[in-house]
């Protein structure tokens, strides 16, 4: 299983990164080459990232998993300002070609928000941004993440991602699951299998390079988009359980973005990652009703 989890980019870079799903027992990871809420880039530092491949050599970690995000604040689907939607996609063609420099091959995005748009017109924002950036020889693929419906996001039902893929000339972007997002669109993930057909028969389930794997705060179809910790939530255990042992998915990563724990707390002063604890316990298809206790008492 390719299991691993959300890491900072922001201690050495790709190095730290790496050091950090280490730690965690991951055999993959996930990283935003800045914060996710803004578009300031430090420039790589190739020191960093050698040491990081010869750090992923070295613990069986393959670059072919590794996942980059784009910030999302980028916006492809409003274009109202062109100036800020010619920004977003030279800012995506610029990340892509610094996760190529990276080796990095998958970079996950939010389709985007239509704002003041409708729906068509989002979604045609977006396609026809897409065509700008994707190219067939491109080494790091874009994938369009399952979005829970807030506000006005787009590329909320499997028809919307369809409709998006097939817009756009280059098939070299895939699709990036998210298991909130899905229960809160109003997919029951407790239904995988039937789900998976269903995504087969509209996009073609090699099409989907990476599941993000998180519980969720809210019932099926609320669109509100809350991570929950593994196990905690709405879906539950036994049924992300079943997703990240599915075998038609075996080859792709499977990344947490469960809250840290803490994150509830009054003066949240301490939050501690859940990671280690999660993985462990998806590994071993085994429920610790402490675990949360326990993250709590390892960190101390
Ligand atoms: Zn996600």
């Amino acid at each position: 299983m390719i299991l691993g989890c959300h890491v900072s980019f922001s201690n050495n870079q790709l190095l730290g990164s790496v050091e950090e799903a280490l730690s965690y027992g991951a055999n993959t990871f996930m990283f935003y080459t800045g914060a996710p809420q803004n578009t300031f880039r430090s420039s790589i530092n190739m020191d960093y990232v050698e040491s990081a491949w010869k750090l992923m050599i070295d613990n069986n970690i393959n670059i072919d998993n590794v996942i980059c995000h784009a910030p999302y604040i980028i916006n492809l689907a409003n274009a109202t300002s062109l100036d800020k939607w010619q920004f977003s996609i030279n800012f995506l063609k610029n990340e892509i070609k610094r996760c190529e420099d990276m080796h990095v091959k998958y970079m996950v995005l939010h389709p985007g928000s239509h704002v003041s748009l409708t729906r068509e017109e989002g979604i045609k924002n977006i396609i026809d941004a897409l065509n700008y950036i994707v190219k067939d020889d491109d080494k790091c693929m874009i994938l369009l993440e399952t979005m829970a419906g807030k506000g006005s996001e787009c590329g909320i039902t499997l028809e919307e991602i369809a409709t998006i893929l097939n817009g756009v000339k280059s098939k070299n972007i895939g699709v990036c699951l998210d298991t909130c997002h899905l229960n809160d669109a109003g997919y029951d993930m407790s239904k995988f299998d039937e789900f998976l057909q269903i995504f087969n028969n509209l996009i073609g389930i090699d099409r989907i390079k990476c599941v993000h794997v998180n519980d969720s705060k809210n019932v099926i179809g609320a669109h509100k988009d809350r991570h929950e910790n593994i196990g905690i939530g709405t879906i539950g255990f036994d049924n992300l359980v079943n997703i990240v042992h599915n075998d038609k998915l075996k080859d792709v990563p499977k990344i947490l973005e469960t809250p840290y724990i803490g994150e509830d707390d009054d003066d949240k002063k301490r939050v501690y990652p859940p990671y280690k604890f999660e993985i462990e316990m998806l590994k071993n298809k085994t429920f610790d009703n402490d675990y949360l206790n326990k993250i709590r008492a390892y960190y101390k």
